[in-house]
C-alpha cells in the first residue's frame, strides 16, 4: 500500500479485534476504540479478587476457525493459547435422568441406549445427513451478502434444498428421534443463539452436529484469553487498542462515514470505519437518527431479538463435585421457553447452565476453591421487567434451585464473592439493545441478505462486524463476519489478501 490506510473499529469484542488482527497482518493503519478498560467485550474476563470468570462465551466450538484466523495472521493459535478439549463435552440435566455428552461416536451411543428407550437408533443417520447439510451450508456462511448478486451465488442456490425452510430444529430432529427430550439433547442449542428449538429455523441443527464432529474447547485462563491473544497480535503487527475510550458517534458527511467523534469530543479521521458495537445500539445511539433510513430507529425497534440471560459469577471457598458444564433443563421445558419468548414473563421453573471450569483449569480459583458461572436464559428487556427490584429474588431462586437439582447444598455458605449481570444491566452496562445478549434473533428473514450486511448498506467507509451482522452470533461466526469485512475492505484497496484466501 503505498500510503497507509487508516481503519477504526469500534469495540475490541471478538469481532473487532479479529477484524483488526486480520487488517494490521496486511498492512492497514488498525486503531481500535473500546469503551471498557479490558479487551473482548462479551469475550472479556471478570475479575474478583483471585477468582476469574469468563463474561459471556465459555464453548469454543470450530476451533479449527479460529485457528485459520490466526494462520491467516502467519500464527499458529497453539503458540498464544493452551487448548483443552472437553470428554464429556457437558451433561444434561433433565428432572428424571442425566446425560453426559461425548463427541466420541461410541460413548455417546452408549449414553443413549442408558437413557432413552429408544437408544441410539436414529443417532448415525443425524450425523450423516446434518454433516451433509453442514458440508452445503458453511460456505453460504462465509460469503459476503453485500448485493444481491452475491446473495444469488452459486453455493447458496446449491444449499436452497438443505434450509429446509418450513422446519424449526425441534421438528426437523423428528426425522431422527421420537421422544422430546430426545429431541432436546440435540436441540437445546438453538439456546447458543438465544432462540427457542420451536422457532429456530432448522438449518441450524447444525449446532449440536458441530458439537459432535469437531468437539468442545475451553482455553487455560478462561474463553477471554482469546480475545487476550488477538490484542497482542494486533500489538505485534503495529495496531493500537485504546481502551476506556468509548466512542461517541460516528462522523458522516452525506452518507459516508469520515471517522469517529470520541466521548472527550475529539475527533479521530479514517479511511474506513469498522463497527463492532452491538448493531442495534450502534445504529439508535452512533448515528443521528435522520442519517438512516432502513436501520432508523423506528424501523430497529421493530427487528426481533434473541432471549437475554440473568448471570450469577460466584467465588466459592469449596469445590463441588460437578462436570465443566452442566445444563439443566427446567421441569416444563417447554412452558418455561415460551415465558422466555413470547410471554415475556419469569418462571419459577427454570433451565439453567453451570461451569465449573476449576475442575479443567487450576488458574481460575486459589487452590481448594472454585469459580461458578450461572446463566439463566431470560426474557430481553420487551418484557418491561425492573430488574432492579427482581434482581434479589432471583438471586435466592437461582441458589434454591442449585441446592434442589444440583446437589450444591448450603452453597450460600460457601460464597466468598460474587457478580449480577440482569438484562437490563445487559442494556445499560454493555450496551446491548434491549439486553438481547446473543443479539437479533436468527430468524430467517433476518438471516443471510435480509441480516445488516457486512459492507454495510446505509452508508459508505462503514463495516460491520460481530453478532448482529451475518452470519450471526457465535464466537466462529464472528470471526467469520470479521473475515468477510477484512476481505472487502483489502479487495477495495487491491491488497492481496494472501495466507490462502
Ligand atoms: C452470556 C453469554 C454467553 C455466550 N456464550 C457463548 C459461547 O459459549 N460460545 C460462543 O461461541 N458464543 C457465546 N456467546 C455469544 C458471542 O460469542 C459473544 O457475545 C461475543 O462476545 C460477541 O462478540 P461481538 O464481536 O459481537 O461483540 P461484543 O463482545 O459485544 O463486543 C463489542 C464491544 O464494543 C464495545 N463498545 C460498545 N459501545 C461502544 C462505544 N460507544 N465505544 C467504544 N466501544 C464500544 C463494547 O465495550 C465491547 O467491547 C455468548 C454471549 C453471552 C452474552
Amino acid at each position: 500500500m503505498p500510503e497507509k490506510k487508516h481503519i477504526v473499529i469500534i469495540g475490541a469484542g471478538p469481532g473487532g479485534l479479529c477484524a483488526g488482527m486480520l487488517l494490521s497482518k496486511r498492512g492497514f493503519k488498525v486503531s481500535i476504540f473500546d469503551k471498557n478498560s479490558e479487551v473482548g467485550g462479551r469475550n472479556r474476563p471478570i475479575r474478583l479478587g483471585k477468582f476469574v470468570f469468563d463474561t459471556g462465551p465459555t464453548f469454543l466450538l470450530m476451533k479449527h476457525v479460529l485457528d485459520d484466523m490466526f494462520a491467516l495472521c502467519g500464527r499458529r493459535s497453539a503458540d498464544y493459547l493452551d487448548f483443552i478439549k472437553l470428554d464429556p463435552m457437558y451433561r444434561l440435566l433433565f428432572s428424571d435422568r442425566a446425560v453426559q455428552v461425548y463427541s466420541d461416536r461410541e460413548k455417546m451411543r452408549e449414553q443413549l441406549s442408558d437413557a432413552f428407550p429408544e437408544g441410539s437408533t436414529g443417532y448415525d443417520a443425524y450425523l450423516k445427513k446434518e454433516g451433509a447439510r453442514f458440508e452445503k451450508l458453511y460456505p453460504c456462511i462465509q460469503c459476503d451478502y453485500s448485493s444481491l448478486k452475491a446473495f444469488f451465488s452459486w453455493d447458496l442456490l446449491r444449499a436452497v434444498p438443505s434450509l429446509a425452510l418450513n422446519h424449526s430444529v425441534f421438528t426437523n430432529l423428528g426425522k431422527y428421534f421420537k421422544e422430546e427430550k430426545m429431541r432436546l439433547v440435540f436441540s437445546f442449542q438453538s439456546k447458543y443463539l438465544g432462540m427457542s428449538p420451536w422457532d429456530c429455523p432448522a438449518l441450524f441443527t447444525m449446532l449440536s452436529y458441530l458439537e459432535h464432529e469437531y468437539g468442545i474447547y475451553h482455553v487455560k485462563g478462561g474463553l477471554n484469553q482469546i480475545a487476550a491473544a488477538m490484542a497482542k497480535v494486533i500489538i505485534e503487527q503495529g495496531g493500537a487498542i485504546f481502551t476506556d475510550t468509548a466512542v461517541k458517534s460516528l462522523i458522516v458527511d452525506n452518507k459516508t462515514v469520515n471517522g469517529v467523534r470520541l466521548q472527550d469530543g475529539s475527533e479521530v479521521l479514517a479511511d474506513e470505519v469498522i463497527v463492532n458495537a452491538d448493531f442495534a445500539y450502534a445504529m439508535t445511539n452512533l448515528v443521528e437518527p435522520d442519517a438512516l433510513q432502513q436501520y432508523s430507529p423506528e424501523k430497529v425497534a421493530k427487528l426481533e431479538y434473541s432471549c437475554s440471560t440473568f448471570m450469577l459469577y460466584l467465588g466459592l471457598n469449596t469445590r463441588y463435585d460437578l462436570p465443566h458444564h452442566t445444563i439443566a433443563f427446567a421441569e416444563d421445558y417447554v412452558t418455561n421457553v415460551s415465558n422466555i419468548f413470547h410471554n415475556k414473563t419469569l418462571s419459577k421453573d427454570f433451565s439453567f447452565y453451570v461451569q465449573n471450569a476449576c475442575v479443567s483449569d487450576d488458574t481460575l480459583a486459589p487452590e481448594g476453591k472454585s469459580a461458578l458461572y450461572v446463566l439463566v436464559p431470560m426474557p430481553n428487556n420487551e418484557s418491561g421487567l425492573d430488574w432492579e427490584t427482581l434482581c434479589a429474588e432471583k438471586r435466592e431462586q437461582v441458589l434454591d434451585i442449585m441446592e434442589t437439582r444440583m446437589g450444591l447444598t448450603g452453597i450460600r455458605e460457601h460464597i466468598e464473592c460474587e457478580k449480577i449481570i440482569t438484562p437490563q444491566a445487559w442494556e445499560t452496562e454493555e450496551n446491548v439493545y434491549r439486553g438481547a445478549t446473543f443479539s437479533l434473533s436468527h430468524k430467517f428473514s433476518q438471516l443471510l441478505y435480509w441480516r445488516p450486511h457486512n459492507q454495510f448498506q446505509e452508508l459508505r467507509q462503514c463495516y460491520l462486524v460481530g453478532g448482529g451482522t451475518h452470519p450471526g452470533s457465535g464466537l466462529p461466526t464472528i470471526y467469520e463476519s470479521a473475515h468477510i469485512s477484512a476481505k472487502l475492505i483489502c479487495k477495495k484497496y487491491g491488497v492481496v489478501f494472501g495466507l490462502e484466501s
